[in-house]
């Protein structure tokens, strides 16, 4: 037996060996990644001046010409980064992005103080450390690689870290770049934040690659009534008008369906999970509208992948104990299928409010991008990198339900993939909560993933 586990185990050592950069690029990345961390970046109290500043330092020490690097941004506290690392002009560049803002994190909610970049029991932790310094970080590290190594690409690589991609606004940056300097940041498509690996279990199941997200409508329902004394009620309502709508809205479902990516994605699941769920998700991979309604009724992630959803999200209404209410009104937050339109979603909450009393309209811009292609190369390369790091773990293609700056990418005719190569448990996401981590090992790992993605893809 010895014979045969011995060589079993120095294979595994070998390839773990194989998943981790060499000592120099891992202090590199490490020692970025703590300076990001360590800087307040906070979307509504930080500034992310200060981060890209630190980049490009790191990138000039490195012999990066002034030329190449740009800063820039809406206002001198949320600065963003471009830098491009020339190739042979073969294709369009590539463009690497990641965010440098944070969602805001108190130290009396955590357990330790959120900027301090502190690694303890395997992890990394602080605010940011998934969401999206990691990412990063892990670019300009690999950038300051590639030009140690004297790696000539086939095409430009460009990495842009920006300002404010959560909840988004007046200064994010990739809107204010696309705005105005479209030609820095002008790529055949980009790699970005929004898919990663899932660990399950303890077990790595699957590593994501998001190709395309839902994009947001916020509707306004509103109820305008002469009221009168509550004393003489009468039928006509507001808030009884609005209540019968909301509830119609509440037994209503959009049409269940696939497309390309969600198709492919439950076709991937199938392979991950067993018995009766495996089988569902094979035949939703087929398009079996009955497969389809048992799936969506399992898990809310997959009814919301296989249909638009619109839910009630805030009310507001009456203004006197003793009145008769002159509004009601609702906001109705819908997350529509990339394939939707947004007259079909309004066309649809109309014909299910069935009442010409409540008025129903969009309350916010809406950002739509088309979903990126299937492309080819960007999953082969991902399929076959994963597969050599982490045998027998399937990529898996993605549409999601959040938003990323992905969506003002693909709405300027950016293809934009979703694709990190760090594995986080499934059951313990803390993106924007406490105690936010990433595994030590994991995030080597997703250094080693990404430098290899990138350079197979520009080589
Ligand atoms: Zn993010």
């Amino acid at each position: 037996m010895l014979r045969f586990i011995f060589p079993a185990a120095i294979l595994a050592l070998n390839l773990a060996a194989q998943n981790m950069p060499p000592d120099a690029e891992k202090q590199l990345a490490r020692d970025i990644y703590k300076q990001f961390i360590e800087i307040q970046s906070g979307y509504t109290s930080g500034a992310t001046t200060p981060v890209v500043q630190a980049a490009a330092a790191r990138l000039r020490a490195a012999g990066f010409p002034q030329s190449d690097i740009f800063i820039g941004g809406a206002i001198p506290t949320k600065a963003n980064l471009v830098v491009r690392y020339h190739g042979a002009g073969a294709h369009k560049p590539i463009l690497l992005l990641a965010h440098t803002d944070v969602v805001e994190a108190k130290r009396e909610d955590w357990s330790m103080d959120p900027f301090q970049f502190i690694e303890r029991d395997g992890y990394f932790y602080g605010r940011g450390t998934g969401d999206d310094k990691a990412q990063a970080a892990v670019w300009i590290a690999n950038l300051i690689r590639y030009q140690r190594e004297g790696f000539h690409p086939s095409r430009d690589i460009i990495v842009a870290l920006t300002a404010d991609e959560e909840g988004g606004g007046p200064y994010n940056g990739v809107a204010w770049l696309l705005k105005n300097h479209r030609e820095l940041i002008d790529a055949e498509f980009a790699l970005n934040e929004g898919g990663w690996g899932e660990i399950s279990h303890g077990k790595k199941i699957s590593n994501d690659v998001q190709v395309s997200e839902k994009y947001v409508i916020d509707f306004r329902l509103e109820v305008r009534n002469k009221g009168g004394h509550s004393s003489l009620p009468v039928p006509d309502n507001a808030i009884y008008h609005l209540a019968g709508a909301l509830d119609r809205l509440s037994k209503f479902g959009f049409p269940i369906k696939t497309n390309e990516v969600t198709a492919a994605y439950f076709g991937a699941m199938a392979k991950v999970e067993n018995g009766a769920v495996r089988a569902g998700l094979a035949r939703v991979a087929q398009g079996d509208r009955d497969a389809m309604a048992r799936v969506a009724a399992l898990l809310p992630a997959w009814n919301a992948t296989l249909r638009t959803t619109c839910v009630a999200t805030m009310i507001e209404g009456g203004h006197a104990r003793n009145a008769l209410p002159q509004l009601a009104a609702a906001n109705v937050n819908c997350r529509v299928l990339p394939e939707d339109s947004s007259e079909f979603v309004q066309d649809a909450l109309r014909k299910v409010v069935a009442d010409d009393q409540v008025k129903i309209t969009v309350a916010r811009d809406i950002v739509k991008g088309p979903p990126s292609p299937m492309r080819e190369d960007v999953l082969h390369a991902a399929s076959r990198i994963t597969d050599a790091m982490w045998p027998g773990v399937p990529v898996v293609p993605m549409m999601v339900m959040g938003a990323t700056d992905g969506l003002y990418l693909r709405a300027s005719g950016i293809p934009t993939y979703g694709v990190q190569g760090f594995f986080f448990d499934r059951d313990d996401i803390r993106f924007h909560g406490r105690d936010e981590r990433m595994g030590v090992t994991s995030f080597y790992e997703g250094q080693t993933f990404l430098y290899e993605l990138v350079k197979s893809l520009a080589q």
